[in-house]
């Protein structure tokens, strides 16, 4: 479940757009009965920019608004199997922590991780490669991708390439975005480059400072078949992000998904829509 404040923040802008739209469309009606053909333009073209600005900012704002840029947010519903994700490190002590319960407990995960934080701590996803898990572009400076145009896209993705250089160029080529957010420009550039989108089912907030016991909540509830699971080894690249808590819970919620019967999938597979 969200917290609060998401919902609380959501529905009050849902609630300002519906008013706006509704005030809009309102004088739009008013102009057509009025017969006033310089209202009913003028009007119009508000609608419209209206309708278009809203699209723009789901465009933007919601990662899996799969149109017209498709990311992939969840695998085949019919599997009973969950994909593991951690973004924005590697961030020790904690990523070699994650790995290390990861290791043990025989579950893969892909590591979406920071180019600038891949230079701090290269050894730490080189481990991540040899032990067989997944790791992806976050770019290199963890900026949200809204305003940049194509060359300062490229440049997120080419300086992450990069950090990694020394280590190795993971295959196949995945991206996710920093919280999500898209410019215009990216399915472009995506393109241009080879990596495919990849967003995710179910973020749970897990940097939110809740404490582990709301935290293990958030990411046990609602467990779906080909859920894509989003947590956060790090914070936005930040070195030393505490991250306490979901290494103490981890352990708990992979042993609760088993449980329940489900498999964790490397992300690769789930796309590809097989069972490894
Ligand atoms: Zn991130």
């Amino acid at each position: 479940m969200p917290p609060l404040k998401v919902y609380i923040q959501v529905s009050l802008v849902a609630i300002a757009g519906l008013l706006l739209g509704a005030l809009l469309f309102w004088r739009l009606t008013k102009a057509i009965r009025a017969r006033r053909a310089g209202a009913i333009a003028g009007n119009l073209a508000a609608v419209t920019a209206f309708a278009a600005a809203t699209f723009g900012l789901c465009y933007a704002l919601i990662p899996c608004f799969n149109w017209p840029l498709a990311s992939y947010c969840r695998g085949d519903a019919a599997q009973k199997w969950v994909a593991l994700t951690f973004d924005d490190g590697p961030n020790e002590p904690y990523t070699s922590q994650i790995l290390d319960i990861l290791a043990q407990k025989q579950v893969p995960a892909a590591f979406f991780t920071v180019g600038a934080s891949v230079s701090r701590s290269p050894e730490v996803v080189a481990r991540m490669l040899r032990e067989g898990h997944t790791v992806g572009n976050h770019t290199q400076t963890h900026r949200g991708l809204i305003t940049l145009g194509p060359d300062e896209i490229r440049e997120e993705l080419a300086g992450w390439e990069r950090a990694m250089a020394p280590i190795g160029a993971p295959q196949p080529k995945l991206f996710r975005a920093p919280h999500g957010w898209k410019s215009p420009f990216l399915g472009k550039v995506l393109a241009e480059t080879g990596y495919r989108l990849v967003g995710w089912t179910r973020g749970v907030w897990d940097t939110d400072r809740t404490g582990a016991e709301v935290l293990f909540h958030r990411l046990t509830a609602r467990p779906e078949n080909g859920m894509i699971l989003l947590l956060h080894d790090g914070v936005e690249g930040a070195p030393g992000a505490d991250r306490r808590d979901l290494v103490a819970v981890l352990p708990k919620v992979i042993d609760h998904y088993r449980a329940l019967g489900f498999r964790f999938v490397r992300l690769p597979e789930m796309m590809r829509g097989t069972d490894p």
